[in-house]
């Protein structure tokens, strides 16, 4: 059923649901858009609102033939909603669980396409924050590329921001999902653009391999990993490939490319890469015990218990996902946590022919359940719910949060 959204727009019919809202398929001045009509209780928070007014100009000034763009911010009556150019197509997720790993030339152009929307986003002082399969879109009307790719563009830009603040991060609340987010938002520091190079490096791997390097099992536990343990080489990569692979995913974030680098490494390597036929890796073996009674799965509503790959909502008390299941409530680990037991990825074997926990089959199995994962611990705390949002990775960038001096 059609409703009209501030005095300009009209939203049609739903084209899916997250975490933080639902978006629609609706129609502007200038045709038609997607519109994300912000969560009922988000959309009555005053201070959100109030940041929504301020950012605006920062969210719209955001231009890139690889960045969704938002076109408007709306507040009306109890609405809240970005309009963004619609993207005819599907996000990378969606292709990933279908292919269940991709050919190394179209992941590479993918992730080139991401770099280079996420350079434009840098030189303007944002930080995307929650870069992740979900939160890439493929435009199935744009122009084929290398390996068979059509364009990449990365949307969701500005959500993490809105609805970042220190009270609805609170003290142990952290924002990103857990297989993406790089060591230093572990360790508590503020969110600076080598951030995104990370969560996109984990997702390039993630294209190959069918895993991301770190996730699986409970969130504790995959965000130590990001701490504490090193990247195991995937078989039959080229080695320059994984060469750059390995940078951007440094411990320290000094030692990673920047995001136009990285871009324009990655499409340098496209030639020798056609026609290569995805890598053959076997799956991680699945997740047990042996890594310390405090992974021990949390129960479900249900009261089973749910081992999958954890992620971390960007807004705390989020409902559960209709079409993704990233986006899930967790508090930071302590330090024991942190400190304990760090072992390999390997896991203990599974049962024959079950989905790898956090794998794209199990997580398709494991969708529609949400889980709440409660850690105590104090160690990450304010750092990182209360972390600024602006880019600052470099000496040449701007300060934290100058960007978003705009009124309404
Ligand atoms: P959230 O970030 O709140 O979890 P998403 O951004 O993932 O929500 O959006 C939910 C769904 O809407 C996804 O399935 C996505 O494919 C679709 N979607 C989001 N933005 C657009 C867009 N600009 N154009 C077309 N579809 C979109």
């Amino acid at each position: 059923m059609a409703r009209k959204i501030g005095s300009r727009y009209t939203a049609n019919q739903i084209l899916g649901r997250g975490s933080a809202g639902t978006v629609w398929l609706g129609e502007g001045p200038e045709g038609p858009v997607a519109v994300k009509l912000l969560r009922e209780d988000l959309a009555s928070d005053q201070e959100l609102v109030g940041r929504f007014v301020q950012e605006r100009t920062a969210l719209l000034g955001l231009e890139h033939p690889n960045i969704v763009s938002v076109r408007d911010l709306v507040v009306d009556g109890n609405d809240l909603a970005l309009v963004m150019d619609l993207v005819r197509g599907t996000d990378l997720r969606t292709r990933l669980e279908r292919e269940r790993r991709l050919a190394p030339e179209a992941a590479v152009a993918i992730v080139a396409d991401v770099a280079d929307g996420l350079a434009a986003a840098h030189a303007a002082g944002v930080v995307h924050r929650d870069v992740k399969p979900e939160n890439v879109l493929l435009d199935m009307q744009g122009p084929l590329g290398p390996g068979g790719s059509h364009p990449a563009l990365l949307t969701d830009f500005g959500v993490a921001k809105l609805i970042d603040s220190p009270k609805r991060t609170r003290a142990t609340k952290i924002i990103g999902t857990p297989d993406y987010l790089a060591p230093e938002i572990v360790e508590g520091l503020p969110p600076r653009a080598a951030v995104d190079i990370y969560a996109l490096a984990t997702v390039l791997y993630e294209l190959l391999a069918g895993f991301t390097p770190f996730g699986g099992g409970h969130p504790g536990a995959v965000l130590r990993r990001h701490v504490t343990e090193t990247v195991v080489p995937l078989p039959g990569i080229p080695d320059e490939l994984w060469q750059l692979i390995v940078q951007c995913l440094a411990k320290a974030p000094a030692s990673r490319l920047r995001a136009s680098e990285l871009g324009a490494r990655l499409r340098e390597q496209l030639p020798m890469l056609a026609g290569m036929p995805p890598l053959e890796v076997d799956e991680p073996e699945a997740e047990s015990t042996e890594e310390g009674p405090q992974e021990a799965p949390a129960p479900a509503a249900s009261g089973e218990p749910v081992r999958r790959r954890g992620a971390v909502s960007l807004v705390p008390g989020a409902k559960p996902d209709s079409n993704r299941d990233t986006h899930t409530s967790m508090r930071v680990p302590g330090p024991d946590e942190l400190a304990g037991g760090a072992r390999g990825t390997a896991r203990a074997p599974r049962t024959a022919g079950a989905p790898r926990p956090g794998s794209a089959r199990h997580r398709a199995a494991a969708r529609r359940r949400k889980i709440t994962l409660g850690v105590a611990g104090v160690v990450l705390a304010a750092a990182i719910g209360v972390g600024a949002w602006a880019a600052t990775s470099g000496d040449d960038e701007p300060p934290q949060d100058t960007h978003s001096t705009s009124g309404p």
